[in-house]
């Protein structure tokens, strides 16, 4: 049986692969590696599509988190509310600033942070909430909002899985007072390499994510700020821009087999397996089901036996990471995260996974739980 991998990156190169070498050559024989226009440019064609006012490109999405946190002034004493179930990062750059994360459960059907359960979370320390729109699923942004409008809190939205993404027809990235992106390559819109990018309607926020980003110099060698030296190479950008009027597509692609994912799983009837939540504005970035406790990991090996690659996002909720032994959480803090760390399953996802390899995926998924 053939492989059926969890993503195929290398798909997109061989729809686009000539526009794609012609963006590199011409970049290679331009002599402008740092910055400069191909950088400019996709800024601005990054920020039109997400309907920002400005875009800020770095050169990852965990720099473009920290660079945010920075701009806003966030660090030494300051609390940042997240999601316990989400990609290292979110965590990681709130300590990386200086702040301490301070977690809030998460909803079972959306795998994102229950909101209801913000404000019980807030404190005096309380500066900012980071929503993560988790696997291209936005986060309830218009009750979020609304508590942070209320408390007066910072809001910093992680879109690195969600780039496209809308909740109530606005775009993620485009709501809270910063926008987050990566451009990993197995993210909705991927680079050719590591790629960042922050979103922001204030021109000061934006302003200064441009220093910060650059050695904290708003002018080459005079220095406001402890930055750093987070670029986005003009090669990725070239290439981003090459990428970027496709994205639309490729994210109706996702949507499209994840109805057929949840369509034929619901057919097969499996017990033990539990589908996503329908949501017509996600963009998918995975398709994660939910198998009875305790079966996951066999569930998993016994889909490998038979080529089938799956992935486990995430295994190990934050909260109980060893790293974060100083928050002093206890199993049992984040009962849902901790659940649905033990029984989550993401299939294969990737815009161009056939309708045969999905066939294949639900039929031997029904072979084993049957
Ligand atoms: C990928 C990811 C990041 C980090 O992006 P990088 O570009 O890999 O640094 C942050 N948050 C979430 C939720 C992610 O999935």
């Amino acid at each position: 049986m053939n492989k059926i991998p969890p993503f195929d990156v290398s798909q997109q190169y061989q729809q686009i692969g000539d526009r794609l070498n012609q963006a590199a050559l011409d970049i290679l024989a331009s002599g402008q590696y740092i910055g400069g226009q191909p950088v400019s440019q996709f800024e601005a064609e990054f920020a039109k599509y997400i309907g920002s006012s400005h875009g800020v490109a770095c050169n990852s999405g965990t720099d473009a988190l920290y660079l945010a946190m920075r701009a806003l002034n966030i660090g030494e004493g300051d609390e940042v509310i997240t999601s316990p179930f989400t990609f290292f990062s979110s965590a990681e750059t709130i300590s990386m600033a200086g702040a301490k994360p301070v977690f809030v459960d998460i909803e079972a059907h959306s795998f994102n942070m229950n909101v209801d359960l913000i404000e019980s979370a807030i404190t005096p320390r309380t500066k900012a909430i980071m929503p993560v729109h988790l696997f291209g699923r936005s986060v309830d942004m218009t009750k979020l909002m609304a508590i942070a409008k209320k408390h007066n809190l910072y809001v910093i939205e992680d879109c690195a899985q969600a780039t496209g993404a809308k909740f109530a027809k606005q775009m993620v990235g485009n709501i809270g007072d910063v926008g987050c992106f990566s451009f990993y390559p197995t993210k909705n819109l991927g680079g050719c390499g590591d790629g960042g990018m922050m979103t922001t309607n204030d021109p000061q926020i934006a302003e200064k994510l441009k220093i910060l980003r650059e050695h904290g110099s708003p002018k080459r060698y005079y220095h406001e700020y402890i930055g750093m030296n987070s670029r986005l190479d003009s090669l990725q950008a070239a290439l981003l821009q090459v990428k970027l009027p496709y994205l639309d597509k490729w994210n109706d692609q996702r949507r499209a087999i994840s109805d057929r994912y949840t369509d034929l799983l619901k057919q097969a009837n499996i017990p033990d397996l539990v589908t996503p939540h329908h949501c017509p504005e996600s963009v998918w970035n995975q398709y994660t089901v939910c198998i009875g406790a305790g079966k996951r990991d066999y569930v998993q090996a016994q889909l490998r036996e038979q080529n089938i690659i799956t992935m486990i996002y995430y295994p190990l909720p934050l909260h109980l990471q060893s790293v974060y032994a100083n928050l002093d959480h206890q199993k049992g803090d984040f009962p849902v995260t901790e659940d649905i760390c033990d029984r989550v399953l993401s299939l294969p996802m990737f815009p161009e996974l056939t309708t045969e390899q999905q066939d294949r995926v639900v039929s031997t998924l029904k072979d084993i739980l049957k």
